[in-house]
């Protein structure tokens, strides 16, 4: 059986170890005779699965105890609505626009109250993150909004925003668990995993304690509300538990490579032999500003749109797949997330090579 090399965005590759553990697991986990989709939520192996998932995940990112970790459903586009239904005491909020993620928040958040842009990269198609210092912070906003990775865009934060003692919240979705990240700095933190972390169905949200109240928008469905969750350990009703599952053995996985500093080196090294190439190659070129780039998703192009399509149709061929760019701004992205191999990234690259010596001019 041959495995492609998959540079999807999302849902996006997870580690063959772990997908072979919960094959061998599929029909009889741990000799319960059934499938950990076929159990209650309520029992007890069930229970030591959420909650080795939880104690794994806190570890690995150094989770204080006055943060709660959350496992909830609805993708990351719910947590744009929860956020303010949840957080948005003042009706006002202020936003950094970095892309398609963050201006689809936006969007929801004005549903709720006022929002304010801060700042946006949106003058030059979201290559680059905005400055963040001196931001204009209001007086009165609720919270501080950012997307940590840009899937679409491939940019990243490498400085968090200053501002001052208000609530930061970040989504991310699609670099959770690629690097360390002091916890501590964020009001709350979520992440929908099928980008870095597990199969599509399960949203992560890591919120500071005091920030989980009954004082919700009116009209919050319970659903949508923190506290409930929180005060049900994530079981208030029946939770994503094959997809917390599979989150917790790649939380695992992670561990036993040796945690987020040995999963950063490992990322660096992975997205340093695509951007060494495109910064030497005379047909590729990377998009974006070179000190806000994405260690997990590369985006690039040619100097034509045609080669563009050539490009993305041959690769496929030789088993690369899903390296067209998002439909909203065309040419390449390679998501090199934590379970894309080394191999594949050095394969990509020559084939990068090869297709650039065939068709130059
Ligand atoms: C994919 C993605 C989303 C949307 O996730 P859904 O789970 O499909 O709602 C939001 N934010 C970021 C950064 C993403 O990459």
């Amino acid at each position: 059986m041959a495995r492609a090399y998959n540079f999807s965005a999302g849902p996006a590759i997870l580690p063959e170890s772990v997908l072979r553990e919960a094959a061998e697991e599929m029909l009889d986990y741990k000799g319960t005779g059934m499938s950990v989709m076929e159990m209650s939520h309520r029992s007890k192996v069930f229970e030591e699965i959420i909650e080795n998932a939880e104690k794994t995940l806190r570890e690995l990112m150094g989770i204080p105890n006055n943060y709660k970790v959350l496992f909830l459903q609805g993708g990351a586009s719910q947590q744009f609505a929860m956020i303010p239904m949840n957080l948005m005491k003042n009706r006002v909020a202020d936003y950094v626009n970095t892309g398609q993620w963050t201006k689809r928040a936006i969007a929801e958040a004005r549903m709720y109250g006022e929002v304010n842009i801060i700042a946006s990269s949106e003058d030059r198609t979201f290559s680059y993150i905005p400055e963040v210092k001196d931001l204009k912070i209001s007086d009165d906003a609720d919270y501080v909004y950012i997307c940590h990775n840009n899937t679409v865009y491939g940019t990243k934060y490498n400085q968090i925003p200053e501002i001052g003692d208000k609530i930061l919240v970040a989504d991310m979705s699609s670099d959770i668990l690629s690097e360390p990240v002091g916890v501590e700095k964020y009001g709350l933190i979520f992440a929908g995993v099928q980008k870095n972390v597990g199969p599509a169905g399960v949203v992560v949200v890591i919120i500071r304690e005091d920030l989980i109240t009954e004082d919700v928008l009116s009209g919050t469905p319970t659903m949508l509300r923190y506290k409930i969750h929180a005060d049900n350990q994530s079981l208030y009703n029946t939770p994503p538990a094959y997809g917390i599952y599979i989150c917790g053995k790649v939380f695992k996985w992670i561990k036993d490579i040796g945690g987020l500093e040995a999963m950063k080196k490992i990322n660096q090294e992975k997205a340093g032999i695509v951007y060494d190439f495109l910064d030497k190659s005379r047909m590729f070129k990377g998009t974006v500003v070179k000190k806000d780039r994405s260690l997990m998703n590369v985006t690039f192009v040619t100097d034509s749109q045609e080669l563009d399509a050539k490009f993305v149709k041959e690769a496929k061929a030789e088993g690369f797949e899903n390296l067209k760019g998002h439909r909203t701004v065309g040419g390449m992205r390679a998501s090199i997330y934590n379970a894309m191999p080394l191999e594949g990234v050095k394969a990509l690259v020559s084939f990068m090579q090869k297709f650039e010596e065939e068709n130059r001019k």
